[in-house]
């Protein structure tokens, strides 16, 4: 019975009146009024729209490959909505893509022999490693012979890998590290589009309130959250790839958070500071308010969560990111897209708002997605609007930044991120970050511990992300490239120097 009176004096010793005013004037500020709000969505008819087009999100992209299609690829679902009839049994998936009854994938079979190296040691480098080498082991160095598309498809995986049949027959032993995971990918692929019924995204309803979730893995997440239908390992894959998303955020942020500072844990004691500050505010004690007059209680602001260099997560179904409504009830959440990139694939929903005084940026705003949730996007550089100060000031116990992807360290897409990272730094707000793969997410740390050396602390040690999708896809660009989403996550953010009182 003490929560109320000790969340009181909780706020009374943390936040300053000055800071709890500015982040409500600032939640008014953002408030739906006050912008060219366009009508609420359908989550529905919102899903429809967005999740059309990925051949049209891969021409609109323009960074890595690999990356893109780790983001892009969970858009496939929508693909089945449109076709609408059964083309394909479940036991009768597996297709080499030459021979599909598939179009699409007959398609995306010639584009990867158009586009795609033979990976064969006898071939000059094409690529750069897509694996991170493990102690001892050499680099691999090219051979003499020019480079060659792929044009033989593996029989056991059905896509095509090397150049010929002899090349395949001589690097077997390599290729089979992957055949299993590819054969995987191309009957998801199949699945995806087979047009059958996918009770797999229908997803879980509001959490009972006495009911706590469980975030060790997506096995108990799922139960403890009663989702019924996804009991093949299948479902798991296609509903977890776009699960991953807000869950990878709500695995971080939640009170019950699977990451400690126990050993091994990988949280730092930085970290615990805070993702503490976040947790006092997704996590309020009952305020003891009603719905009458004398029951008002002054509310607190949302947590905004900045979701930058936004890409196929901004178009994710609505209904995958109510699950982070879902996992925290009791406070408001404004998930805000920023990114140049951030509207592809969802052409239904241009011309953009007018740029005009009172929404500079030409925000699209989704209000009440859910009851305590809205979703913003923008399509432009954090940079630039970071420089007008339109979302100072930053609060730690309101904000945080989510980077999915962002190929900090990936040599095409490093330049845009340098600008960026130091006014990141600058707001001392905690940043969450996930690479496709473990090379990528070790190169993205490795660039930030060589660009901003000694400005930052670790919050979370770099490490496989529990909340990964399950499902693997393939870089269409370079079959041997498989990445899943989120598969690492690590955060960090500016680092703090505080004065302490001497003795
Ligand atoms: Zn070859
Ligand atoms: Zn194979």
């Amino acid at each position: 019975m003490s929560r109320p009176l000790e969340s009181a004096a909780r706020l009374a010793i943390s936040k300053t009146p000055r800071q709890y005013s500015s982040a409500v004037r600032r939640w008014r500020h953002l408030a739906p009024q006050a912008l060219s709000a366009r009508s609420p969505h359908h989550p529905d008819s919102s899903s429809r729209q967005a999740w059309q087009s990925p051949s049209e999100y891969r021409s609109f992209s323009m960074s890595p490959a690999s990356r893109r299609e780790a983001t892009a690829a969970a858009s496939d679902a929508a693909e089945t909505w449109k076709q609408g009839k059964r083309v394909l049994q479940s036991d009768n998936l597996f297709h080499p893509f030459s021979e599909s009854p598939i179009p699409e994938m007959r398609t995306r079979g010639a584009f990867i022999k158009q586009h795609a190296y033979c990976p064969h040691p006898d071939h000059k480098v094409t690529r750069l490693p897509t694996v991170v080498p493990k102690e001892g082991e050499e680099i691999a160095r090219g051979g003499n012979s020019p480079p060659a598309h792929v044009n033989f498809e593996c029989p056991d995986c059905g896509i095509p890998v090397y150049c010929c049949e002899e090349h395949w027959m001589e690097d077997y032993e390599e290729h089979l590290k992957i055949c299993d995971t590819l054969k995987e990918i191309n009957e998801d692929d199949h699945d995806l589009r087979s047009g059958r019924v996918f009770p797999e995204f229908k997803f879980g309803d509001e959490q009972m309130p006495d009911a706590v979730v469980n975030l060790t893995n997506w096995d108990t997440y799922l139960y403890s959250r009663q989702y019924d239908a996804v009991n093949e390992d299948r479902g798991m894959r296609h509903a977890t790839r776009l699960l991953t998303y807000p869950v990878t955020i709500g695995s971080v942020l939640h009170e019950l958070s699977p990451y400690d500072i126990r050993k091994g844990g990988r949280l730092t004691t930085e970290g615990l500071k805070s993702f503490s500050a976040l947790r006092y505010s997704l996590h309020p004690g009952k305020s003891g308010g009603g719905s009458d007059v004398k029951g008002l209680r002054p509310q607190a602001p949302a947590m905004r969560i900045f979701v930058l260099g936004a890409r196929a997560e901004s178009s994710l179904p609505r209904d995958a990111w109510v699950e982070l409504a879902h996992l925290f009830p009791d406070s408001r959440l404004h998930v805000i897209f920023i990114g140049p990139e951030s509207m592809a694939n969802r052409d239904d929903e241009f011309p953009l708002p007018e740029r005009t005084p009172s929404n500079p940026f030409g925000m699209v705003v989704e209000d009440r997605i859910w009851q305590n949730m809205k979703i913003s996007t923008i399509v432009d550089y954090y940079h630039t609007i970071h420089k007008t100060g339109h979302f100072a000031p930053y609060d730690p116990y309101f904000d945080c930044f989510v980077l999915f992807h962002p190929g900090l360290g990936h040599p095409a897409s490093s330049h845009e991120w340098s600008e960026t990272l130091p006014l990141l730094l600058e707001t001392k707000i905690p940043i969450i970050c996930t690479g496709y793969s473990q090379l990528d997410m070790q190169r993205d740390s490795d660039w930030v511990n060589k660009t901003a050396k000694g400005e930052f602390d670790v919050l979370l040690e770099p490490g496989e992300n529990r909340f990964r999708s399950l499902r693997w896809d393939l870089n269409d660009r370079d079959p041997g490239d498989i990445s899943c989403g989120n598969w690492g996550v690590w955060a960090f953010r500016g680092k703090r120097y505080e004065t302490t009182a001497k003795e």
